[in-house]
């Protein structure tokens, strides 16, 4: 473990989540929405924060690979498309981390042609400094500073998603 320096806790993870569950619970009190989780890396955020929500509601998932050319462009390809239909449905995206931004702005232009009832964007991190989006993210766990993390759901090189904390690498990648 000594490549990795913890960044946030996983108690902090927990306590934030619950906060996050308790806003989603007052907005979709009367509401079924549907949740959908980004493979891989939101794995374990989707069935954290799905266990602090009180509301009736259900899920799905969505797998993406992004190919990142340089700083400003970028490629992302559906692996896996959802199952549940969300037209006229409350959708909830379920995301680990808003880097550049691509990925979520691919998701959010591809459900907004299903005409969904509402579209709320929740990621556990930010990395605010880099995203260049048009748009906001409606709930965010923490911003962090433009580094490299692994941990919680977040790969390096496919490894490391099982830990329970966010970490930083202290070595490598050179470019993220
Ligand atoms: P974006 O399309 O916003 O640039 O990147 C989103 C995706 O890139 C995330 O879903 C995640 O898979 C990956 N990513 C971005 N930043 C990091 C990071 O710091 N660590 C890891 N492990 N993956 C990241």
């Amino acid at each position: 473990m000594e490549r990795f320096e913890i960044l946030i806790s996983a108690q902090q993870i927990a306590s934030r989540i619950k906060e996050i569950a308790a806003e989603l619970d007052e907005t979709f009190k009367e509401e079924v929405p549907i949740f959908i989780g980004i493979l891989n890396g939101s794995f374990m955020f989707m069935a954290d924060l799905l266990r602090e929500v009180n509301m009736d509601c259900e899920m799905d998932f969505i797998k993406l690979s992004s190919y990142r050319g340089n700083e400003t462009s970028g490629t992302v390809r559906l692996l896996k498309d959802i199952s549940a239909d969300i037209t006229g449905r409350h959708v909830v995206i379920v995301e680990d981390i808003v880097d550049s931004g691509l990925t979520i702005k691919f998701i959010k232009d591809r459900m907004m042609e299903a005409d969904p009832a509402s579209l709320t964007i929740v990621s556990l991190l930010h990395k605010p400094d880099v995203a260049k989006l048009d748009f906001a993210i409606d709930i965010v766990g923490f911003e962090i500073s433009p580094e490299f993390v692994v941990g919680y759901g977040l790969d390096y090189d496919q490894k490391f998603r099982n830990f329970d904390g966010i970490y930083r690498l202290k070595e490598g990648p050179e470019d993220n």
